[in-house]
């Protein structure tokens, strides 16, 4: 039987871990600060910024949210950020993605101060861990580079693939793996042979955006798999493609109306000697990462 990596019982050892770091500093007179912006109303992100906001108060970070409308137009947004970035109780700086149509977010997010980067998608941070200096890094590749260190799986020598080269995921996770001596290979839609490559991973990282797009003969048997994928399937016949037989799902489906699965087939799982789930894996650990990249961009403003 495979392990499943639990992303709740890391995500949980992480939070522990960044409340007790924020206590330390409370003793040095300092509070690590998050300033979210939300613009407009996306449903998606209004329940993701409203849990980032939440898990700073239960951790004991100080948090402000800020939501301009929808209207608001790029200059608004980038005298906002300014302000933020001149702001000494505010040490991470979110924009939640996506914006509207009209606002230029890569010129927004190119103008967040790297060291307030708190989601590690500044240029420079991209720099820096390319080359191997302090950096906030992304999110949910360190959340993946924790998965597989708590959970005491080996990357060093280890051949990693990574299917997927997004700037937020498939890029740095390749580079997390890189650090950690994987030998990594990335693939992305113009790879040839996709399932020959992915074959020869002993950890596949599948982050591609396509629900069960790995199915279980691309996966070498013993394969470590971390799931990145999170996709919401809303009709008969792709619930049927993935969770046929499987009750709680079932259940899950007529209540909801929707699931999600992960980009990684369930079937594929059985194949590899532990996975991550989806729920419950990958996506746990990016909030967490986001409190530990706060207070860690905390503490090295201060030079602490
Ligand atoms: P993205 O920007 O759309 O990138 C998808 C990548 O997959 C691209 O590099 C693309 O290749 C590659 N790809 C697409 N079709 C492919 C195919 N047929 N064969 C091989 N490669 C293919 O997506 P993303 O932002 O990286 O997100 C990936 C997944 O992770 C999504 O399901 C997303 O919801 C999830 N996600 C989860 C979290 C979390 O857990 N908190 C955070 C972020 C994202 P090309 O570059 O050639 O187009």
């Amino acid at each position: 039987m495979p392990k499943i990596l639990d992303g709740a019982a890391i995500a949980a050892q992480i939070k522990q871990e960044v409340a007790e770091e924020v206590k330390r500093l409370a003793d040095q007179g300092v509070r690590p600060g998050l300033a979210a912006v939300l613009v407009g109303h996306v449903p998606a992100s209004e329940i993701y910024v409203r849990n980032k906001v939440q898990t700073c108060a239960e951790l004991g970070l100080f948090s402000e949210l800020i939501t301009p409308p929808d209207t608001v137009t790029t200059e608004d947004l980038f005298d906002l950020v300014s302000s933020l970035n001149s702001r000494d109780d505010i040490d991470g700086i979110l924009i939640q993605l996506p914006l509207p149509k009209h606002v230029d977010a890569k010129f927004l997010l190119d103008a967040v101060s790297p060291a307030k980067d708190v989601d590690g998608f500044h240029p420079i941070n991209a720099g820096r861990l390319q080359a191997g200096r302090p950096a906030l890094a992304p999110c949910t590749p360190a959340g993946v580079i924790e998965i597989l260190k708590r959970s005491g799986i080996p990357i060093s020598g280890q051949n990693a693939v990574v299917v997927g080269r997004s700037d937020i995921v498939g890029k740095p996770a390749a580079m997390l793996l890189l650090h950690e001596n994987a030998t990594v290979t990335i693939c992305h839609s113009k790879t040839r042979d996709l399932a020959e490559v992915t074959r020869q991973a002993d950890i596949l990282v599948a982050a591609i955006g396509r629900p069960g797009f790995i199915t279980p003969e691309m996966v070498k048997p013993g394969a470590v798999i971390i799931d990145v994928g999170i996709n919401r399937i809303d009709t008969r016949e792709d619930f049927d493609r993935f969770f046929a037989g499987n009750a709680k799902r079932e259940a899950a489906f007529a209540k909801r109306g929707s699931v999600i699965v992960g980009d990684v087939h369930p079937a594929a799982f059985e194949v590899s000697s532990a996975y991550t789930p989806v729920p419950g894996g990958v996506g746990l650990l990016t909030i967490a990462m986001l409190m530990s990249n706060t207070v860690r961009a905390a503490k090295m403003r201060r030079g602490l």
